[in-house]
């Protein structure tokens, strides 16, 4: 007997206006369960990271002249997808509805007898308008806020957005205390003019803000007189939506986003492929720019019968030696592959080089650490290993990276240890080319920082840039976790502008915080 498909379903998920934090919860939800993910150009990319690996992912938005989707071939995708029994995320810029033929697409799906729901989403008119510090209502200036699409054809073509035949009642819009107009930046100057012809003050505030509430923002403030001209000097383009209303002159005070302390900074974070990104993730609240670089892709070791050996015998030494959170996950991970368990670490001392290693040994393993030196390098520790007597005939083993640097296990041996294991717990594998948006922004010279976490990303993201790498970083200002990497930028030809003191990525943070004052515009 034929097995009856399932019921295909398509969600109409509103994505946000661009900042991937500003889709609902139960869109993201959706995403995480979809089987298919059909997405345009105002959709940020960064959600279909909710979305299973396997998905499909079908990119049918508008960018300039590339080729795509029409209405009705879109239409048809939907219902094919639906009717193929698959559950369909739907994911549209904005919301759906507004101004976005969601709702053409919910009329054909009805049609073919497609089941669908639709979910929310803020619209730019809304959330851009927050992003530049303008709300669109405000009990001293109005109470009523106008949608308005400018519906220009060519934008129209680039933006996937709705067309409207229906002619704008200038009179009615031109007494209308707070307007928002999607699409039709390269109609403004007909906007405008109509506006002050039927009445409206000309020194009535207006604002136009460009990719609103990412990293890209842009805003023009100007009045309903001089904003078109202003666009054409700032040469502003879509995507970007206007906004006129006195509600306008409240971003002086309420600009939050723009002020934020590295707003326009674009900062490359190199990293390896695995990391959980701290640094980034610290680096975007602040406002920066950041893209991604992974020089380096972490795998367990090739010879885990070693490391399975030495984790059996882990109970013997007297320090166990952590100088990374990966290595911290592997032991966990060898541990738990062959039946054991942090026990196995018996009455061993634990040494962590780096904080992030010691909250790693404390959250996977749940052991307290018993020593962290204050700079987090193999020398200090060999240093405070030292001062506490703990080295003359001592046993210890070192779970540590293939490429790790030899000293602490020569220190050791010469200071008198009784012994020293030295195993290499993972391995690093150097990646084969930068992203993207790593390699135009550094072409296009857009880049303020790179930031350097260790020697071998340092190496790694240099020999990725190719042999011009220095030229391609002139005037690229460099950020150091600390002494060892900075060592290692030097003799790559790279001086750090800056290095974190205590080689911690909260202070890397800071340091760049510091040197980046004054330097970000708050226009
Ligand atoms: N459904 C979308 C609107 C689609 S029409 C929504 O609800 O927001 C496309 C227009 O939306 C663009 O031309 C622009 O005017 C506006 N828009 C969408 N996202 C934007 C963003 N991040 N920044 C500025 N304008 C945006």
């Amino acid at each position: 007997m034929a097995v009856k498909p399932a019921e295909g379903i398509i969600y109409l998920v509103g994505a946000g206006p661009g900042d991937p934090g500003l889709i609902s919860v139960k869109g993201a939800r959706l995403l995480e369960q979809a089987q298919v993910v059909v997405y345009d150009y105002l959709s940020n990319p960064k959600l279909l990271e909710h979305a299973p690996p396997d998905a499909e992912k079908i990119y049918v938005g508008k960018k300039a002249q590339a080729h795509t989707l029409t209405q009705e071939q879109i239409n048809a995708l939907l219902v094919e997808k639906g009717k193929a029994g698959l559950r369909v995320v739907r994911l549209k810029g904005g919301d759906p509805y507004v101004f976005g033929r969601g709702g053409e697409e919910a009329e054909a799906l009805v049609k073919a007898g497609v089941r669908f729901e639709e979910v929310p989403g803020i619209t730019a008119a809304i959330g851009g308008t927050a992003y530049a510090g303008i709300p669109v209502t405000h009990r001293d200036f109005n109470s009523s806020f106008t949608f308005i699409t400018g519906h220009e054809k060519e934008e129209r073509s680039e933006v996937g957005g709705q067309s409207s035949e229906t002619d704008i009642d200038w009179g009615a819009v031109a007494r209308m205390p707070c307007v928002a107009f999607y699409m039709g930046v390269k109609s403004l100057p007909r906007i405008c003019q109509k506006l002050i012809e039927n009445g409206m003050d000309p020194s009535m505030p207006a604002a136009c803000i460009r990719w609103a509430t990412t990293p890209r923002q842009r805003t023009v403030v100007a009045t309903v007189a001089t904003l078109a001209q202003e666009i054409e000097k700032a040469k502003l383009l879509p995507p970007a939506l206007t906004i006129i209303g006195k509600v306008v002159t409240l971003r002086e005070t309420m600009n939050w986003f723009e002020r934020r302390p590295l707003f326009r900074q674009t900062i490359v974070v190199t990293r390896t492929r695995h990391q959980a990104s701290d640094l980034s993730d610290k680096l975007a609240e602040l406002g920066a720019n950041v893209l991604e670089a992974p020089t380096i892709e972490l795998h367990p070791s090739s010879n885990p019968a070693e490391v399975d050996a030495a984790l059996s015998q882990a109970g013997v030494y007297d320090w166990i030696v952590f100088t990374s959170a990966n290595g911290v996950e592997q032991t966990k991970r060898r541990l738990l592959a062959t039946g054991k368990d942090a026990r196995a670490i018996g009455k061993a001392k634990i040494a962590a080089v780096g904080q992030a290693t010691a909250d790693a040994i404390e959250r996977e393993l749940c052991l307290n650490v018993d020593l962290l030196p204050k700079t987090f390098v193999a020398e200090a520790l060999a240093e405070e290993l030292l001062a506490r007597g703990e080295v003359k005939a001592k046993k210890f083993l070192l779970l540590r990276a293939d490429i790790a640097r030899p000293m602490l296990r020569e220190k050791l041996q010469q200071e008198g240890a009784a012994d020293v294991r030295d195993v290499a717990i993972y391995e690093t594998i150097p990646a084969k080319t930068l992203p993207d948006d790593v390699i135009e922004a550094i072409a296009a010279r857009e880049v303020n920082w790179v930031t350097f976490t260790s020697s071998s990303t340092a190496r790694n993201f240099a020999a990725l840039l190719g042999s011009d790498y220095k030229q391609k970083l002139i005037g690229v200002k460099i950020a150091s976790i600390g002494p060892i990497t900075t060592g290692t930028l030097k003799e790559l030809g790279l001086e750090p502008t800056i290095q974190a003191e205590a080689s911690n990525i909260q202070r890397l943070v800071e340091v760049i915080r510091v040197r980046s004052a004054g330097v970000s515009s708050a226009a």
